[in-house]
């Protein structure tokens, strides 16, 4: 049975923008950060079609993600680390920890285990063990294939970025890791410097364009689309949706879709969002629900009951109109849709 809404995928696209921040990375590998069931797209579908065209290392954060991608046949790290509970999943070699605390250090050592990644705080203060720990032999007797950090603001462009690259760089030949890793998707787009040997875009596989450099360049890669569930008119004075927020000016034609907010479409796009009949805007009219959004039809007679309509889901232009962050838009997609790669 076929659901009500589904999200086009654009396979060609995920494709192309592994290969571009591929170019910007230089000569670090380009890796791929699939946590969160690939930022919402499917994580399975994702590596399959990134291994095809080249990439080698994923990033998932937990290792149930990791389980449910075993035996994949590519290289995985699990950035969360390893919990006691973990270790089973850990030792049975189908990813690597990311090793984030002391603990997690002294848990992996007294295990046996075998290589691992670390993870290093210069500056955020969210994960990783200081550059004191390591500098005072906590890595020491560790098999390190990549030692990485994380930027805070890569976003933006703060003195923040080079302090964290600079503690970064100053640790090279200091572990015996195999790698150095430090940019994320925006990170890339702050230079060579930044790349080191490998790198790890997540949002700007999925379309995510939060720097200057990735517009034009990096592609939208998931569209909603949603089917009218009911068309009526609503006479001049008429309200549609909770709390009445919008009112007829004229008499309008409403189609109802079967989305919502527990679908990420969220209730900043009440009165704001816009849908598509090719190239005919269709506008949101009155407040998101959680399983239904109105629209006016108005502009397209031939709508009806059962047909399909596209939702504009471009990340940086659906994050102003919502509010939402790229990342929220994408993460909080659900599982109702149908997933159509092409
Ligand atoms: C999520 C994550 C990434 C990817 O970040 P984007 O901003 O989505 O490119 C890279 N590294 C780490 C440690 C992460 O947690």
């Amino acid at each position: 049975m076929s659901a009500p809404l589904r999200l086009r995928l654009d396979g060609a696209a995920l494709t192309d923008n592994w290969r571009t921040l591929g170019a910007m990375s230089g000569r670090a590998a380009c890796g791929a950060a699939i946590k969160a069931d690939g930022y919402g797209l499917g994580a399975s579908e994702v590596v399959r079609r990134l291994a095809a065209a080249g990439c080698r290392d994923f990033f998932v954060a937990t290792w149930g993600e990791a389980e449910a991608l075993a035996p994949s046949g590519v290289s995985l790290a699990v950035l969360h680390g390893v919990r006691e509970d973990d270790l089973p999943a850990a030792l049975s070699g189908i990813a690597r920890p990311v090793l984030n605390t002391a603990f997690q250090v002294v848990r992996w050592k007294a295990a046996g285990g075998g290589a691992c990644d670390v993870m290093v705080d210069t500056g955020m203060n969210r994960l990783g063990v200081s550059v004191g720990e390591i500098t005072a032999g906590l890595l020491n007797g560790l098999t390190i294939n990549t030692l990485m950090s994380h930027l805070a603001s890569a976003d933006e462009d703060v003195a923040l970025n080079e302090a964290q690259r600079s503690a970064f760089a100053a640790l090279a030949g200091r572990t015996g890791a195999k790698r150095m890793s430090l940019a994320n998707s925006a990170g890339i787009a702050l230079g060579a410097a930044y790349a080191f040997d490998l790198t790890r875009p997540g949002i700007a596989l999925y379309g995510g364009v939060q720097r200057p450099a990735f517009e034009r360049r990096i592609r939208q890669v998931v569209t909603p689309e949603a089917q009218i569930l009911q068309r009526r008119c609503v006479p001049a004075g008429g309200v549609v949706g909770y709390n009445a927020t919008w009112t007829a000016p004229a008499p309008t034609e409403v189609a109802i879709l079967n989305l919502g907010y527990a679908d990420g479409y969220w209730r900043g796009f009440s009165n704001k969002g816009v849908a598509r009949a090719g190239d005919r805007a269709l506008p949101v009219i009155g407040r998101v629900s959680m399983d239904l959004t109105a629209i006016d039809v108005t502009a397209a007679p031939e709508l009806t009951e059962g047909d399909w309509v596209t939702i504009d889901y471009a990340l940086p232009e659906a994050s102003a109109i919502s509010g939402m962050s790229q990342y929220e838009l994408l993460t909080g997609m659900g599982r109702r849709y149908d997933r159509v790669w092409s």
